[in-house]
């Protein structure tokens, strides 16, 4: 973006220093300028231990420098307001308008010393040729700072999206995570104390699990836990709502199903798990499974939970690999 927005910038400058007759000097800082700071300034970055302070630093640079050849364009007013735009557009891109207005008294403070120590004059009216030159500039630059936001702006987008799944859903099973199942579960007893609908809250924990960790080891643990959120989801309806309640236990809200219905699903999940193979050596294990549908004595989603809770507790104590009802 510096390389290009300085060509452009130099076909304006130097169509003025051409009509104004500049002399070698100032056509050896403009080739300086244009050929040697960009590639200055990518290595000031690249070397700096802060490099984002580091290209701010250039920035501001580049508005200086923006100043100095306003000057020596004699004010020429149409392509020094463009010159003098677009290098504030992009500072108040990156850094607001703090750094913009920053960046522009900088400017301003480079025009008045170079025009006090160079002499240059004061002729605001452009010739048609100084105003043609501006226009490159008026043109890409503006296109090319557009793609360049568009582009961070989807980057942006993408990485928002990915926040916002990471924060809803767990990342090793793909299923909702705590909190955003628990959402979906105040919303069906929300619907329950409008409307009456039935659900059915059913809470999942493997059995004996630290013992598959302790004698396979973690990383077959995780992969039970893999293994059987696959499972789970292969038995869910659409309108079921599969989450990770926590370590090994999951949980599922079934809208629009009494407790009856519930056992049916739960038990086919159960055997499924039962007779499922793990890994090579024929590692299987089994689940406990507690279920509780809504009913107007559960004022809270905790309420609900812990009514699952206590049927789950239930299973384990019957011996596990077992449903229970609460
Ligand atoms: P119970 O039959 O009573 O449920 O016994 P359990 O051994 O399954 O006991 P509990 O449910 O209390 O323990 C679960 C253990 O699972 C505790 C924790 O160390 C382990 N664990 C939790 N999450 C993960 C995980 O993502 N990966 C692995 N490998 N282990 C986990
Ligand atoms: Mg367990």
């Amino acid at each position: 973006m510096r390389t290009l927005g300085l060509a452009m910038g130099m076909i304006c400058v130097g169509a003025a220093l051409h009509e104004h007759g500049a002399g070698i000097d100032a056509w050896i800082l403009l080739a300086a300028n244009l050929l040697v700071w960009p590639h200055l300034a990518y290595r000031l970055v690249r070397r700096s231990v802060e490099p984002v302070q580091a290209e701010y630093r250039n920035l501001a640079f580049d508005s200086a420098m923006g100043g100095f050849w306003i000057a020596a364009m004699q004010f020429a007013l149409v392509p020094s307001a463009v010159l003098a735009v677009m290098l504030t557009m992009d500072k108040m891109i990156v850094g607001g308008w703090r750094f913009a207005l920053r960046c522009l008294l900088g400017m301003l403070l480079t025009c008045i010393a170079a025009s006090a120590a160079w002499g240059f004059a004061f002729q605001p009216n452009a010739t048609q040729a100084m105003l043609l030159a501006s226009l490159p500039l008026l043109i890409a630059y503006p296109m090319a700072i557009g793609h360049s936001v568009h582009t961070i702006w989807l980057k942006a987008r993408h990485q928002r999206e990915m926040l916002d799944r990471m924060a809803r859903f767990d990342g090793a099973t793909g299923l909702m995570n705590r909190q955003q199942w628990l959402y979906a579960a105040s919303l069906e007893l929300k619907r329950f104390q409008r409307s009456g609908r039935p659900a059915v809250l059913i809470l999942i924990d493997i059995d004996h699990f630290k013992s598959i960790n302790d004698s396979h080891g973690h990383t077959m643990g995780d992969h039970v836990v893999e293994e059987f959120a696959r499972l789970l989801k292969a038995c869910l309806r659409e309108t079921d709502t599969g989450g990770r309640y926590g370590g090994d236990e999951f949980g599922i809200v079934m809208p629009e199903t009494r407790w009856e219905e519930a056992i049916v699903a739960a038990e086919r999940l159960r055997r499924q798990v039962a007779v499922y193979v793990f890994n090579r050596d024929g590692l299987r294990c089994t689940v406990s499974i507690g279920l509780a549908e809504i009913n107007s004595s559960i004022a809270s989603v905790s309420e609900w939970v812990d009514a699952a809770d206590s049927a789950l507790y239930r299973a384990k104590r019957n011996g596990r690999d077992c449903i229970a009802v609460y």
